[in-house]
């Protein structure tokens, strides 16, 4: 499909998704919960072609693209089934007693038509979990996969064409050409999940047409620790959260603060951690990943050169392996602590204390997570009152975006916009306000000119009264 794309295919796609959304058949109950049913049967039978294809792009093993994709996303999408009809009707909102009588209500209605552009770490899961909500709120939707996980993109785009409603939902495969056609399009939002610097364009096409964007991005995310509690644990939530899909999530931990007396302890017990992970040889391990292009895998270990290596730090060029690395002695002004590192690289730095983290973490850009390892009270609470973050998880990495009535989203640098659960549908919903007012008795007069003093007084004394 990447082949035959151009710049008029890609407008006539889209105009032909804008009409069969102006002929209302995505707005019923019935066909959101069809194609609701329909994205489950593609998750379910399709299963192993997924894996296959997350196997073939990131050496991901199929429990993890379980837990991580299909599993995930399944769990967002019965969410949904359950409580569509729930989230179709609304709610109904006070009156004041000045407008009296009449009722109000919210009532969700879909955008149009909206595109979803993905990211390549989790390539199903970043598309499908925001098409959940797409269909759901009935809209009809393109889905742009990341070219850098060609497997899954075809995969994506072979099983949605197989499955859901072909006049809807379209999938366009390649890259930043193919993303620039659908981004001069007027669209009704965009959701985009990705990093900084695409963003920008993004939100600067968008706003050429005024179109809403949802940007899901990434960035530095902290991991402060005391040396409190039980070490064990903590390094193997800091490793695990770390070293899955071979560090490149948006919300692994990208650096630890640590203070000085726990720093030794810690860099052992994560060595140990990584381990009983992936054994004494990772690259032989099926559980382990791989990084997804030879640039990306230049550009990290182009960062072991930045500090001292404690553990870890083999690695081949062929097959992009690159071993989960812990990384001490870098310098605060190195690109491995100025950049999102996006990869198994952990640098670990020390602080003399939670306030000197606090301070460091609130000079860099607001982090997309960030994680406080402490049994300390009043440590969690400065770390909670005095940073800001998209999320904030307390003794366990990357854990937060697993319960659907969380916001999963940035904030500054990190993203604006915030989905999963009932967000998501909201998302790609206009929340109408409808006020409905008998035509009488006409209470309304009571406020229309002429203001006579009289009036004037007896309106002002009612509207203080009922204020
Ligand atoms: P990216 O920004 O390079 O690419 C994302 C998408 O944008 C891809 O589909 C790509 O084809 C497209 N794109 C690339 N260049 C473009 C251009 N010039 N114009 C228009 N579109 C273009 O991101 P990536 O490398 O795929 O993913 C890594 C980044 O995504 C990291 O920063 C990570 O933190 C972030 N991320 C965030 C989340 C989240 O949920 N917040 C999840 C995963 C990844």
């Amino acid at each position: 499909m990447a082949s035959g794309l151009n710049r008029k295919n890609v407008t006539e796609t889209v105009e032909r998704l804008r009409n069969y959304f102006a002929s209302d058949a995505t707005r019923d109950f019935a066909w959101r919960r069809q194609q609701l049913d329909a994205l489950e049967r593609l998750l379910t039978e399709g299963a192993t072609d997924i894996e296959d294809a997350l196997r073939a792009d990131l050496h991901k093993h199929p429990t993890e693209s379980e837990i991580t994709e299909i599993g995930f996303v399944l769990a967002e999408l019965r969410l949904a089934k359950r409580k569509l009809r729930r989230w179709m009707r609304g709610s109904r909102e006070r009156v004041p007693l000045a407008l009296a009588p009449a009722s109000a209500r919210t009532v969700p209605q879909p955008l149009g038509t909206v595109l979803i552009v993905g990211p390549w770490n989790y390539p199903l899961q970043l598309l499908i979990a925001p098409l959940v909500g797409a269909l759901a709120a009935g809209n009809t939707v393109v889905i742009k996969p990341s070219e850098l996980a060609p497997a899954t993109s075809a995969v994506v785009a072979a099983l949605v064409e197989k499955y859901l409603d072909p006049a809807a939902v379209a999938v366009m495969e390649g890259g930043p050409e193919v993303s620039g056609w659908l981004l001069d399009q007027p669209w009704d939002h965009i959701f985009f999940t990705g990093g900084g610097r695409v963003a920008k364009i993004v939100a600067e096409k968008a706003a050429r047409h005024l179109t809403p964007v949802t940007l899901e991005l990434g960035g530095k995310s902290p991991v402060f620790v005391d040396g409190t509690g039980n070490m064990k644990s903590v390094a193997r939530r800091i490793a695990w959260a770390k070293f899955i899909n071979a560090g490149q999530t948006c919300v692994a931990p990208d650096y630890v603060l640590v203070t000085p007396d726990a720093q030794e302890r810690l860099q052992v017990e994560l060595a140990g951690a990584i381990r009983e992970l992936y054994g004494d040889d990772p690259s032989l391990s099926d559980d382990y990943g791989r990084i997804i292009s030879t640039d990306h895998y230049l550009r990290l270990t182009s960062m072991l050169r930045l500090g001292t290596v404690v553990s870890g730090g083999r690695k081949e060029v062929g097959t992009r392996y690159l071993e989960p690395t812990i990384l001490a002695d870098v310098l605060p002004t190195s690109t491995v602590m100025t950049e999102e590192i996006f990869g198994p690289v952990l640098p670990v730095v020390t602080v003399p204390d939670a306030e000197s983290a606090i301070a460091f973490i609130n000079q860099l850009d607001k982090p997309l997570a960030l994680y406080v390892m402490s049994t300390r009270r009043s440590v969690r609470r400065a770390f909670l009152e005095r940073t800001s973050s998209g999320a904030l998880d307390f003794n366990v990495g990357a854990a937060h975006l697993s319960v659907p009535g969380l916001p999963f989203g940035g904030v500054g640098a990190s993203g604006m916009g915030a989905y999963h659960g009932k967000r998501s549908f909201d998302v790609f919903s206009h929340q109408r306000a409808v006020l409905s007012k008998p035509l009488s008795p006409d209470t309304l007069r009571l406020i229309y000119p002429p203001y006579t003093p009289r009036k004037s007084k007896f309106v002002t004394a009612l509207l203080r009264r009922l204020s």
